[in-house]
């Protein structure tokens, strides 16, 4: 019987080698849409048969059939409340007005953003999973999703998220928060608070009067 919904893992013997399995089949972008806080504990809360398989944005109805198959479980339409798929798409930081306040760094999951205090930014393109935690917390703006001209072939997919688990894992085991949040979802990103505020909205005065200044000379 299974144990919640559908999911049936009444067959499981070695949670950990389920929760490897499901992990290997998802995307990797640690986007947290799924609702849990990266890939890895949505794969734990698969494997506790705790949530449904169609919570994956990124990994749309691939994902879906990949986890049926390994579930054996009824296919279902993705969970359109989760967010909407959407075709590839990198991070780009206009470092023109980039105010270096490191935001974005911190958003990260998978260390894809070089940069200091202080300086421009920049996105390192071939480690950029698309999962847009940066997007929010910019103070500035500054940051767009361009498309991904990255082969999307299911080999080059697999390839790339495997490599993404691993920067994810180096992540979190840098900062001594394994199983830690790897970010915010989007829709809950991360604010500066304090000091950080003070510096932030010094920095954005800053850029809104180079902004000033550059229009003035248009
Ligand atoms: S790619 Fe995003 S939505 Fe999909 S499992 Fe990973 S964190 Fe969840
Ligand atoms: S650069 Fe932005 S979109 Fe790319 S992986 Fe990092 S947080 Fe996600
Ligand atoms: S969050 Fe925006 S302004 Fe701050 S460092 Fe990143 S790109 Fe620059």
């Amino acid at each position: 019987m299974p144990r919640t919904g559908e999911i049936d893992v009444s067959d499981v013997s070695d949670a950990s080698d389920t929760i490897d399995a499901i992990d290997a089949l998802l995307p990797q972008t640690q986007c947290g849409q799924c609702g849990y806080a990266g890939c890895r504990p949505y794969a734990r809360a698969l494997a506790a048969g705790a949530a449904h398989i169609n919570r994956c944005p990124p990994g749309g109805d691939d994902v879906i059939n990949d986890l049926a198959r390994l579930l054996n479980v009824a296919v279902k339409p993705l969970d359109t409340s989760c967010g909407m798929p959407k075709p590839p798409a990198l991070a780009f930081i206009d470092e023109a007005w980039c105010i270096g306040c490191t935001l974005c760094i911190q958003a990260c999951p998978v260390d894809a953003i070089a940069g200091a205090a202080k300086l421009m930014h920049t996105v390192i393109a071939a480690e950029c999973t698309g999962c847009e935690l940066c997007i929010a917390p910019c103070p500035v703006d500054c940051i767009q999703m361009v498309a991904d001209e990255r082969a999307q072939d299911r080999e080059a997919r697999l390839a790339r998220a495997n490599h993404w688990r691993a920067r994810h894992q180096a992540r979190q085991s840098r900062l001594g928060v394994a199983g830690a949040p790897p970010a915010t979802p989007p829709a809950q990103a991360p604010t500066a608070t304090g000091p950080k505020q003070a510096a932030i909205a010094r920095a954005l005065a800053r850029a809104q009067a180079r902004i000033t200044k550059k229009q003035k000379s248009q």
